[in-house]
């Protein structure tokens, strides 16, 4: 029998992505094989309870919405998470995951949003990216830079015009929260004319760094 091991389900306002503001529910699997430095869920690394499929859409069932966002940790470290998604998919969910693009995407149903991080040279796993995932994006997916000073902002730039990722899917440019001030990203993607989206945190504005929510 398949589990997995969860850190947390828990109802919120997507805080990110297409999808910012729309009320769903998070399921973070436990564990990662990265450490960004700027990291705000390392409380997922290790703990957690090891439940079964049937548990999970049971809990998920219970907060009566149709989204969900399978995230982390880095969900994908799990053997059991491909079926999980399927699972979802399979129970007329809109289905999204959040991934830092360290492993590979291949696998993942393609009924699912895959919301994939390019790891800037900042977060310190730079090195961690598989870049052959960028050839496996579609329009359903989006591609999210994470970005904490000018070095990372021209490094995604760059990276963006080479594989003309905008072409692929949507693209994200977010500000490392505390880090670097969000006018600023703003100002660079205004100035340079980038076919991105420029968000910032949702959650983060309405509730800190408040876990589950
Ligand atoms: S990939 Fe995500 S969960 Fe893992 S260390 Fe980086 S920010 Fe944290």
């Amino acid at each position: 029998m398949t589990r997995l091991r969860i850190t947390e389900i828990f109802h919120s306002l997507q805080g990110e992505s297409r999808t910012v503001g729309l009320p769903t529910v998070f399921v973070r699997l436990t564990g990662c094989p990265l450490r960004c430095v700027y990291c705000d869920t390392a409380y997922a690394f290790s703990g957690g309870d090891w439940c079964s499929l049937d548990e999970i859409l049971q809990q998920v069932r219970e907060f009566g919405c149709s989204h969900v966002c399978v995230t982390g940790g880095e969900p994908l470290a799990q053997k059991g998470a491909g079926e999980l998604l399927s699972a979802l998919c399979d129970a007329g969910y809109e289905v999204s995951l959040e991934t830092s693009g360290a492993l590979d995407i291949g696998s993942v149903d393609p009924r699912v949003s895959r919301v994939m991080d390019l790891k800037t040279p900042g977060s310190g796993e730079v090195e961690r990216n598989l870049m052959g995932n960028l050839d496996l994006l579609t329009a359903r997916d989006q591609v999210k830079f994470v970005i904490g000073d000018e070095r990372d902002y021209d490094w995604s730039r760059e990276l963006l015009e080479t594989h003309r990722l905008h072409q692929r899917c949507e693209v994200l440019f977010s500000p490392v929260h505390g880090a670097l001030p969000a006018e600023r990203l703003a100002e660079w993607v205004l100035r340079d004319r980038l076919p991105v989206r420029f968000q910032l945190q949702l959650h983060k504005l309405l509730w800190g760094d408040e876990r589950g929510r």
